[in-house]
Protein backbone atom coordinates (compact mmCIF):
# COMPACT_ATOMS: atom_id res chain seq x y z
CA UNK A 1 0.00 0.00 0.00
CA UNK A 2 0.81 3.60 -0.57
CA UNK A 3 -0.18 6.45 1.47
CA UNK A 4 0.67 10.38 0.51
CA UNK A 5 1.07 12.81 2.95
CA UNK A 6 -1.86 14.53 1.20
CA UNK A 7 -3.90 13.27 -1.55
CA UNK A 8 -4.73 16.03 -4.17
CA UNK A 9 -6.91 13.39 -6.65
CA UNK A 10 -8.51 12.33 -3.71
CA UNK A 11 -9.62 15.95 -3.03
CA UNK A 12 -10.52 17.15 -6.57
CA UNK A 13 -11.65 14.16 -7.99
CA UNK A 14 -15.58 14.89 -6.45
CA UNK A 15 -15.37 18.20 -7.22
CA UNK A 16 -14.16 18.50 -10.74
CA UNK A 17 -17.30 19.83 -12.72
CA UNK A 18 -17.35 22.65 -9.89
CA UNK A 19 -13.81 23.50 -10.12
CA UNK A 20 -14.12 23.50 -14.16
CA UNK A 21 -17.40 25.82 -13.78
CA UNK A 22 -15.09 28.22 -11.62
CA UNK A 23 -12.79 28.33 -14.49
CA UNK A 24 -15.86 29.04 -16.66
CA UNK A 25 -17.55 31.71 -14.36
CA UNK A 26 -14.07 34.10 -14.57
CA UNK A 27 -13.60 33.56 -18.12
CA UNK A 28 -17.35 34.52 -18.88
CA UNK A 29 -16.40 37.79 -17.75
CA UNK A 30 -12.75 37.90 -17.99
CA UNK A 31 -12.45 39.97 -14.86
CA UNK A 32 -8.78 38.10 -13.89
CA UNK A 33 -8.06 40.72 -11.57
CA UNK A 34 -10.16 42.30 -8.83
CA UNK A 35 -13.89 42.35 -9.69
CA UNK A 36 -17.10 40.17 -7.85
CA UNK A 37 -15.32 36.61 -7.17
CA UNK A 38 -13.00 38.38 -4.59
CA UNK A 39 -15.83 40.36 -3.07
CA UNK A 40 -17.37 37.86 -2.61
CA UNK A 41 -14.80 35.68 -0.88
CA UNK A 42 -13.53 38.37 0.72
CA UNK A 43 -17.45 38.54 2.16
CA UNK A 44 -17.62 35.01 2.85
CA UNK A 45 -14.39 34.11 4.33
CA UNK A 46 -14.85 37.36 6.91
CA UNK A 47 -18.57 35.76 7.89
CA UNK A 48 -16.87 32.21 7.98
CA UNK A 49 -14.21 33.44 10.45
CA UNK A 50 -16.34 36.02 12.67
CA UNK A 51 -14.94 38.99 11.37
CA UNK A 52 -15.90 41.90 10.02
CA UNK A 53 -13.42 42.29 6.79
CA UNK A 54 -11.19 39.81 4.93
CA UNK A 55 -8.64 41.57 2.21
CA UNK A 56 -7.80 38.69 -0.61
CA UNK A 57 -3.88 38.75 -0.34
CA UNK A 58 -0.94 36.80 -2.99
CA UNK A 59 -0.32 34.67 -0.19
CA UNK A 60 0.15 33.51 3.50
CA UNK A 61 3.55 35.35 3.31
CA UNK A 62 2.00 38.28 1.45
CA UNK A 63 -0.70 38.73 4.40
CA UNK A 64 1.50 38.93 7.28
CA UNK A 65 3.92 41.08 5.09
CA UNK A 66 1.05 43.47 4.45
CA UNK A 67 -0.16 43.23 7.61
CA UNK A 68 3.08 44.41 9.28
CA UNK A 69 3.34 47.21 6.57
CA UNK A 70 0.04 48.65 7.32
CA UNK A 71 0.94 48.42 11.39
CA UNK A 72 3.46 50.75 10.48
CA UNK A 73 6.14 47.97 11.77
CA UNK A 74 9.55 48.69 10.68
CA UNK A 75 13.32 49.56 11.25
CA UNK A 76 13.75 49.83 14.53
CA UNK A 77 11.26 47.56 15.64
CA UNK A 78 10.89 44.51 17.23
CA UNK A 79 8.15 41.38 17.01
CA UNK A 80 7.69 38.89 19.28
CA UNK A 81 7.44 35.39 17.54
CA UNK A 82 8.12 31.86 18.04
CA UNK A 83 11.04 30.19 16.77
CA UNK A 84 9.16 26.78 15.75
CA UNK A 85 7.26 27.36 12.96
CA UNK A 86 7.00 27.98 9.15
CA UNK A 87 9.88 30.45 7.87
CA UNK A 88 7.85 32.72 6.39
CA UNK A 89 6.47 34.09 9.90
CA UNK A 90 9.95 35.38 10.96
CA UNK A 91 11.02 36.26 7.41
CA UNK A 92 8.13 38.55 6.84
CA UNK A 93 9.01 40.45 10.27
CA UNK A 94 12.52 40.69 8.42
CA UNK A 95 11.58 42.23 5.66
CA UNK A 96 9.85 45.21 6.97
CA UNK A 97 13.37 46.06 8.67
CA UNK A 98 11.85 44.62 11.84
CA UNK A 99 13.98 42.20 14.21
CA UNK A 100 12.59 39.03 14.95
CA UNK A 101 12.61 38.31 18.76
CA UNK A 102 12.07 35.03 19.52
CA UNK A 103 10.18 33.16 22.87
CA UNK A 104 10.50 29.44 23.45
CA UNK A 105 7.32 27.12 23.04
CA UNK A 106 5.05 24.80 25.09
CA UNK A 107 5.46 21.33 24.61
CA UNK A 108 2.36 19.90 24.74
CA UNK A 109 0.91 22.25 21.80
CA UNK A 110 3.84 23.44 20.31
CA UNK A 111 2.68 27.20 20.45
CA UNK A 112 4.33 30.19 21.92
CA UNK A 113 5.12 29.66 25.26
CA UNK A 114 2.38 32.65 26.78
CA UNK A 115 4.11 32.92 30.10
CA UNK A 116 7.33 33.73 28.27
CA UNK A 117 6.58 36.78 26.46
CA UNK A 118 6.62 39.33 28.81
CA UNK A 119 10.24 39.05 29.32
CA UNK A 120 11.13 39.16 26.37
CA UNK A 121 9.26 42.60 25.52
CA UNK A 122 11.69 45.32 25.19
CA UNK A 123 11.08 49.64 24.51
CA UNK A 124 11.37 48.47 20.35
CA UNK A 125 8.60 46.11 20.93
CA UNK A 126 5.99 46.74 18.58
CA UNK A 127 4.00 43.83 18.13
CA UNK A 128 3.38 40.01 18.71
CA UNK A 129 2.76 37.38 16.30
CA UNK A 130 1.75 34.14 18.02
CA UNK A 131 1.15 31.22 15.91
CA UNK A 132 -1.06 28.55 15.51
CA UNK A 133 0.15 25.90 14.61
CA UNK A 134 -1.05 23.00 13.13
CA UNK A 135 -4.68 23.95 13.32
CA UNK A 136 -4.87 25.14 17.19
CA UNK A 137 -5.02 28.35 18.38
CA UNK A 138 -2.57 29.88 21.38
CA UNK A 139 -3.60 31.13 24.41
CA UNK A 140 -5.13 34.57 23.09
CA UNK A 141 -6.22 35.77 26.26
CA UNK A 142 -3.12 36.01 27.78
CA UNK A 143 -1.48 36.79 24.41
CA UNK A 144 -3.93 39.54 24.44
CA UNK A 145 -4.05 40.64 27.79
CA UNK A 146 -0.06 41.29 27.43
CA UNK A 147 -0.94 43.07 24.24
CA UNK A 148 -3.10 45.46 25.85
CA UNK A 149 -0.85 46.18 29.13
CA UNK A 150 2.34 47.18 26.56
CA UNK A 151 0.46 48.58 23.96
CA UNK A 152 1.49 46.09 21.12
CA UNK A 153 -0.27 44.92 17.88
CA UNK A 154 -1.22 40.91 17.89
CA UNK A 155 -0.87 40.00 14.28
CA UNK A 156 -1.99 35.87 14.36
CA UNK A 157 -0.22 33.65 11.58
CA UNK A 158 -3.67 31.59 11.16
CA UNK A 159 -1.86 30.42 8.22
CA UNK A 160 -2.31 26.75 9.47
CA UNK A 161 -5.87 27.64 11.21
CA UNK A 162 -8.66 28.95 9.16
CA UNK A 163 -11.66 27.73 11.25
CA UNK A 164 -9.87 26.90 14.79
CA UNK A 165 -11.88 27.76 17.85
CA UNK A 166 -10.67 29.37 21.58
CA UNK A 167 -13.54 29.41 23.28
CA UNK A 168 -15.74 29.75 20.84
CA UNK A 169 -13.99 32.61 18.93
CA UNK A 170 -12.16 31.60 15.70
CA UNK A 171 -8.63 32.47 14.80
CA UNK A 172 -8.15 35.32 12.92
CA UNK A 173 -10.52 37.18 14.68
CA UNK A 174 -9.15 37.85 17.96
CA UNK A 175 -5.71 39.85 16.90
CA UNK A 176 -5.46 42.87 15.28
CA UNK A 177 -5.07 40.68 11.91
CA UNK A 178 -5.55 37.63 11.34
CA UNK A 179 -2.93 35.90 8.63
CA UNK A 180 -4.27 32.93 6.50
CA UNK A 181 -3.07 31.50 3.54
CA UNK A 182 -4.26 28.94 0.59
CA UNK A 183 -1.48 27.04 -0.33
CA UNK A 184 -2.74 23.72 -1.41
CA UNK A 185 -1.61 21.90 1.52
CA UNK A 186 -3.91 23.96 4.06
CA UNK A 187 -7.24 23.06 5.24
CA UNK A 188 -8.43 25.15 2.34
CA UNK A 189 -6.15 25.32 -0.38
CA UNK A 190 -6.08 27.24 -3.70
CA UNK A 191 -4.83 25.78 -6.85
CA UNK A 192 -1.71 27.68 -6.09
CA UNK A 193 -0.76 30.75 -3.73
CA UNK A 194 -2.99 32.74 -2.37
CA UNK A 195 -3.92 34.34 0.86
CA UNK A 196 -6.54 36.87 3.24
CA UNK A 197 -6.28 39.01 5.86
CA UNK A 198 -8.92 39.33 8.40
CA UNK A 199 -9.57 42.08 10.97
CA UNK A 200 -12.11 43.59 12.66
CA UNK A 201 -10.85 47.40 12.04
CA UNK A 202 -11.84 48.93 9.27
CA UNK A 203 -9.30 51.55 8.99
CA UNK A 204 -6.43 48.35 8.62
CA UNK A 205 -8.61 46.75 6.37
CA UNK A 206 -8.87 49.94 4.08
CA UNK A 207 -5.36 50.51 4.51
CA UNK A 208 -3.95 46.54 3.28
CA UNK A 209 -6.57 46.95 0.79
CA UNK A 210 -4.73 50.18 -0.58
CA UNK A 211 -1.27 48.37 0.42
CA UNK A 212 -1.96 45.22 -1.68
CA UNK A 213 -2.44 47.49 -5.06
CA UNK A 214 1.25 49.42 -4.71
CA UNK A 215 -0.64 51.88 -2.17
CA UNK A 216 -2.67 53.52 -4.81
CA UNK A 217 -6.18 55.47 -4.28
CA UNK A 218 -7.76 56.47 -6.44
CA UNK A 219 -5.61 55.09 -8.91
CA UNK A 220 -2.21 56.79 -9.79
CA UNK A 221 -2.07 58.46 -6.54
CA UNK A 222 0.18 57.17 -4.23
CA UNK A 223 0.06 58.46 -0.63
CA UNK A 224 2.03 55.51 0.63
CA UNK A 225 4.10 52.79 -0.97
CA UNK A 226 2.77 48.98 -1.20
CA UNK A 227 2.79 46.01 -3.66
CA UNK A 228 1.48 44.15 -5.74
CA UNK A 229 -0.30 41.26 -2.97
CA UNK A 230 -2.78 40.83 -4.74
CA UNK A 231 -5.28 37.64 -4.83
CA UNK A 232 -6.02 35.96 -8.54
CA UNK A 233 -10.01 35.99 -9.72
CA UNK A 234 -9.88 32.16 -10.55
CA UNK A 235 -7.84 31.46 -7.08
CA UNK A 236 -11.33 33.37 -5.65
CA UNK A 237 -13.55 31.07 -8.03
CA UNK A 238 -12.19 28.17 -7.02
CA UNK A 239 -12.12 29.00 -3.29
CA UNK A 240 -15.94 30.15 -3.25
CA UNK A 241 -16.45 26.36 -4.73
CA UNK A 242 -14.54 24.93 -2.09
CA UNK A 243 -15.44 26.77 0.82
CA UNK A 244 -18.59 25.08 1.58
CA UNK A 245 -17.01 21.78 1.65
CA UNK A 246 -14.26 23.04 4.62
CA UNK A 247 -16.10 22.46 7.40
CA UNK A 248 -16.87 18.28 6.39
CA UNK A 249 -13.07 18.55 5.58
CA UNK A 250 -12.58 19.73 8.96
CA UNK A 251 -14.88 16.96 10.86
CA UNK A 252 -13.40 14.45 8.92
CA UNK A 253 -9.65 15.26 9.64
CA UNK A 254 -10.87 15.41 13.14
CA UNK A 255 -12.40 11.77 12.61
CA UNK A 256 -9.24 10.79 11.74
CA UNK A 257 -7.14 12.37 14.41
CA UNK A 258 -9.55 10.54 17.04
CA UNK A 259 -8.78 7.14 15.20
CA UNK A 260 -5.06 8.02 15.53
CA UNK A 261 -5.57 9.31 19.28
CA UNK A 262 -7.50 6.22 20.43
CA UNK A 263 -5.15 3.72 18.36
CA UNK A 264 -1.24 5.26 18.95
CA UNK A 265 -1.82 7.42 22.20
CA UNK A 266 -0.38 4.05 24.30
CA UNK A 267 2.22 3.88 22.87
CA UNK A 268 3.76 7.42 21.86
CA UNK A 269 2.74 10.89 22.71
CA UNK A 270 0.42 12.04 20.39
CA UNK A 271 -1.50 15.63 19.97
CA UNK A 272 -2.96 17.29 22.93
CA UNK A 273 -5.63 19.51 22.48
CA UNK A 274 -6.46 21.99 25.50
CA UNK A 275 -9.63 22.14 26.87
CA UNK A 276 -11.42 24.99 24.97
CA UNK A 277 -9.65 24.54 21.75
CA UNK A 278 -11.34 23.09 18.46
CA UNK A 279 -8.32 21.81 16.85
CA UNK A 280 -8.82 21.53 12.46
CA UNK A 281 -5.30 19.22 12.40
CA UNK A 282 -3.44 20.80 9.73
CA UNK A 283 -1.12 18.70 10.78
CA UNK A 284 -0.97 15.56 13.23
CA UNK A 285 1.90 15.23 14.43
CA UNK A 286 3.74 12.58 16.90
CA UNK A 287 6.39 13.32 19.25
CA UNK A 288 8.32 10.66 19.32
CA UNK A 289 11.54 9.01 21.33
CA UNK A 290 12.98 7.33 18.22
CA UNK A 291 11.64 10.05 15.72
CA UNK A 292 14.21 8.88 13.41
CA UNK A 293 13.70 5.48 13.26
CA UNK A 294 10.33 5.74 12.50
CA UNK A 295 10.53 8.07 10.03
CA UNK A 296 12.59 5.07 7.98
CA UNK A 297 10.16 2.65 8.86
CA UNK A 298 7.40 5.03 7.46
CA UNK A 299 9.40 5.60 4.32
CA UNK A 300 10.35 1.89 3.77
CA UNK A 301 6.77 1.24 4.20
CA UNK A 302 5.48 3.90 1.49
CA UNK A 303 3.71 6.54 4.01
CA UNK A 304 4.10 9.70 3.57
CA UNK A 305 5.43 12.14 6.35
CA UNK A 306 7.43 15.39 7.25
CA UNK A 307 9.13 17.03 10.02
CA UNK A 308 7.70 20.07 11.11
CA UNK A 309 10.11 21.35 11.48
CA UNK A 310 13.46 20.07 11.55
CA UNK A 311 15.85 23.66 12.26
CA UNK A 312 14.25 26.03 14.65
CA UNK A 313 14.33 29.82 13.15
CA UNK A 314 16.47 31.08 15.95
CA UNK A 315 19.11 28.34 14.42
CA UNK A 316 18.98 29.21 10.80
CA UNK A 317 21.75 30.77 9.03
CA UNK A 318 20.34 33.52 7.45
CA UNK A 319 19.37 34.54 11.14
CA UNK A 320 22.86 34.07 12.52
CA UNK A 321 23.35 37.84 12.71
CA UNK A 322 20.44 37.68 16.12
CA UNK A 323 22.96 36.29 17.79
CA UNK A 324 21.23 33.14 19.18
CA UNK A 325 22.28 30.03 20.24
CA UNK A 326 21.71 26.42 20.27
CA UNK A 327 20.01 25.65 24.01
CA UNK A 328 18.35 29.45 23.87
CA UNK A 329 15.16 27.60 23.12
CA UNK A 330 15.22 24.14 24.17
CA UNK A 331 11.61 23.31 24.17
CA UNK A 332 11.37 24.56 20.57
CA UNK A 333 15.00 22.50 19.75
CA UNK A 334 13.57 19.38 21.51
CA UNK A 335 10.50 19.37 19.52
CA UNK A 336 12.35 19.85 16.20
CA UNK A 337 14.52 16.24 16.73
CA UNK A 338 11.35 14.41 17.67
CA UNK A 339 8.04 15.81 15.78
CA UNK A 340 7.31 14.02 13.11
CA UNK A 341 3.68 14.62 11.12
CA UNK A 342 1.72 11.74 9.51
CA UNK A 343 -1.06 11.66 6.69
CA UNK A 344 -4.40 13.07 8.63
CA UNK A 345 -5.97 14.75 5.43
CA UNK A 346 -9.94 14.26 4.86
CA UNK A 347 -9.72 11.81 2.25
CA UNK A 348 -7.69 9.17 4.62
CA UNK A 349 -9.63 6.09 4.81
CA UNK A 350 -9.44 3.38 7.65
CA UNK A 351 -7.16 0.82 5.91
CA UNK A 352 -4.90 3.48 5.04
CA UNK A 353 -4.49 4.84 8.73
CA UNK A 354 -4.25 1.09 10.14
CA UNK A 355 -1.49 0.36 7.75
CA UNK A 356 0.26 3.57 9.60
CA UNK A 357 -0.65 2.67 12.70
CA UNK A 358 0.94 -0.74 12.63
CA UNK A 359 3.70 0.54 11.00
CA UNK A 360 4.20 3.30 13.75
CA UNK A 361 3.63 0.19 16.62
CA UNK A 362 6.01 -2.17 15.44
CA UNK A 363 8.73 0.60 15.45
CA UNK A 364 8.06 1.19 18.82
CA UNK A 365 7.64 -2.39 20.32
C1 LIG B 1 1.88 28.13 5.10
C2 LIG B 1 2.34 29.07 6.15
C3 LIG B 1 2.69 30.40 5.88
C4 LIG B 1 2.89 30.93 4.49
O1 LIG B 1 1.85 30.77 3.62
P1 LIG B 1 2.12 30.82 2.04
O2 LIG B 1 0.76 30.91 1.48
O3 LIG B 1 2.84 29.57 1.67
O4 LIG B 1 2.94 32.03 1.75
C5 LIG B 1 2.98 31.24 6.93
N1 LIG B 1 2.97 30.79 8.19
C6 LIG B 1 2.67 29.52 8.50
C7 LIG B 1 2.65 29.10 9.92
C8 LIG B 1 2.36 28.61 7.48
O5 LIG B 1 2.07 27.34 7.79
Amino acid sequence: MKVPMLDLDAQYEPIKDEIFEAFREVFATKRFIGGPKIEELEEQIANYCDCKYAIGVSSGTDSLLVSLMALNIGVGDEVITTPFTFFATAGSIYRVGAKPVFVDIEPNTYNINADMIEDAITEKTKAIMPVHLFGQMCDMDKINKIAEKHDLHVIEDAAQAIGAEQNGKRAGSLGDVGCFSFFPSKNLGCAGDGGIATTNNQELAEKIRILRNHGSKPKYHHKIIGGNFRLDAIQAAILLKKLPLLEEWHQQRQNNAEYYDTNLSEAVKTPMVKSGNRMIYNQYTLWLDNRDEVQKALNESNIGNAIYYPIPLHLQECFSYLNYKKEDFPVAEDAAGHVLSIPVYSELNKKQQDYIISTIKNCIS
